[in-house]
């Protein structure tokens, strides 16, 4: 078959120096920039480009107990006393100020994490916005949405937050626990950790009194020095279901509050009357957005028997056409692997894969020489019981499946120890109605997949854990109702 011809397009690339990366960054504890008491620093890296960004203090033990303290301190001395319109204004003025810092952060995200500047520019970091935007507007609304209770704040909040959305992820968790009165301890992952601390910046920019948000960076050790603090009040814990477990057994028998957004499987689920066209279009969404570091990710495609040879010539005829380079290149698709060790992952399920018995197809573009990249890919001819339909891949790999009627398709999409989203692709309402009722998934897109707004809640069932952050939902965790 002759092969398809791409379109070349000329570069567009972002230009770097908006990101304005210091050298250094240290731990951000009571309002105030602080050494590392170890003295000891890790780097974090581009990893499109392999170079060396910036070096992060690492926090121990006693740098922990600071942190912890501060916050402590500021939820008793001011944050408990100012008025919840008071908190709002605070919540307010971060939102604005990283709106004002969008670019920077825009291009500190892709540099950092490798993700196209496409989508730092476009969803995380305006998505990370609105979350401040949206649940500022809670602060001094909590007795509507609490109606006939009281909520009252649980006091500090230890959170922990996973490379694939920074930003995002630490607005989700910062946003509704201030909302709520209560302080933070933050932890961000290693290897993507500049923009939280960008946000300490911000946080420091709009005045909030010292402690109520304090910012430790480090290793899962730090993490786990976090969850075992005897003076935090709750956790809330976004990663993967490994140390998801861990941090549950660490927490068994103690009074803290906790939530935890693990992995996930995703099903996506083609009908013969779906529009085909924009179901190829939502499928690539929904697996090679972000390199498929997506918790929620489409990873699971079950295309209905009728039209799968089509719909599989149509996925990879568009896999084709994907760009794939330069994060900051204005036109790509699909940026680098977030670490050495997470494409190593995913190679090595592409191995599995193959070794199953599965088809593997990929696409032929060429990749960069420097940095961790990955081709999109697609397996057909896999089985329900194989290991890449049932683990997390959490890479640019799609699985793809058959079936015939709908009570099939249910029970092949819930035959998985996760439960965080799904997609169902149709002509039909009463179809959609039907499936998401009977699917064991916190989101379940009908048409669409990867949207996300503010005011819905995000969460899982089984394996991909418990407790909802976004919307109303959100503020729950973070309360106490009497
Ligand atoms: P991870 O290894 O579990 O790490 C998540 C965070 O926990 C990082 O900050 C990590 O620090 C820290 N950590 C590691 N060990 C710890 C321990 N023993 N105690 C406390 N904290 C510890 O996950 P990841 O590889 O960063 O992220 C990918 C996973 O997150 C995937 O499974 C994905 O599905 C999941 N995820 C879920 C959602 C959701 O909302 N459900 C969203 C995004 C991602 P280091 O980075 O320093 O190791
Ligand atoms: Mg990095």
């Amino acid at each position: 078959m002759a092969k398809k011809k791409k379109w070349d397009y000329s570069p567009a690339p972002e230009s770097k120096q908006p990101a304005a990366i210091s050298r250094r960054y240290e731990l951000f504890i009571n309002g105030k920039w602080q050494q590392p008491t170890s003295g000891s620093y890790f780097s974090s890296i581009n990893p499109a480009t392999e170079e060396k960004l910036s070096e992060i203090a690492a926090a121990n033990e006693a740098d922990v107990n600071k942190a912890v303290q501060s916050a402590r301190l500021a939820y008793e001395k001011y944050w408990k006393k100012i008025t919840p319109a008071e908190r709002g204004k605070y919540i307010f003025r971060i939102a604005r100020i990283m709106q004002e810092r969008a670019r920077e952060l825009a291009v500190t995200e892709t540099m950092d994490g490798g993700k196209p500047i496409r989508e730092s520019r476009d969803f995380d970091i305006p998505t990370a916005a609105n979350h401040f935007f949206y649940y500022a507007g809670w602060a001094d609304k909590l007795d509507f949405a609490f109606p006939n209770k009281k909520a009252s704040a649980l006091g500090v909040a230890g959170q922990i937050t996973p490379w694939n959305f920074p930003l995002l992820m630490a607005a989700w968790k910062i946003a509704p626990a201030l909302a709520t009165g209560n302080t933070v301890v933050l932890k961000p992952a290693e290897t993507t950790s500049l923009t939280t601390l960008k946000l300490a910046e911000i946080i420091q920019e709009a005045d909030l009194p010292p402690g109520v948000v304090n910012i430790i960076t480090g290793a899962g050790q730090t993490g786990a020095l976090l969850t075992k603090h005897m003076d935090i009040n709750k956790i809330a814990f976004t990663g993967s279901t490994e140390v998801g477990k861990i941090i549950q057994r660490t927490l068994a028998g103690s009074q803290k509050k906790l939530t935890l957004e693990l992995g996930g499987k995703g099903a996506n689920i083609i009908f013969e009357d779906a529009p085909i066209d924009q179901a190829v279009e939502g499928v690539i969404n929904g697996i090679f957005f972000n390199q498929g570091h997506v918790c929620c990710a489409g990873s699971r495609l079950y295309v209905q028997e009728s039209i799968a040879k089509i719909f599989i010539k149509k996925l990879k005829d568009r896999i084709g056409t994907l760009l794939v380079g330069d994060p900051l290149d204005k036109n790509t698709d699909i940026g680098a692997i977030n670490s050495a060790q997470q494409l190593k992952t995913i190679q090595s399920y592409i191995k599995i894969g193959k070794a199953e018995g599965a088809s593997f197809y990929e696409s032929d573009c060429a990749l960069p020489k420097k940095g961790y990249f990955c081709r999109p890919s697609l397996f057909t001819n896999v089985a329900q019981s194989n290991r890449i339909a049932q683990e997390e891949i959490f890479g640019p790999v799609l699985c793809i499946l058959t079936f015939r009627t709908d009570d099939e398709v249910i029970e092949k999409a819930n035959n998985s120890p996760y439960g965080l989203s799904a997609g169902v692709w149709t002509d039909k309402g009463s179809r959609i109605f039907n499936i998401s009722k009977r699917i064991r998934a916190g989101v379940i897109w009908a048409n669409s997949y990867n949207l996300f707004d503010p005011t819905s809640p995000f969460g899982g069932y089984k394996e991909s854990g418990f407790g909802r952050e976004g919307g109303l939902q959100g503020l729950q965790p973070y309360v106490q109702l009497s």
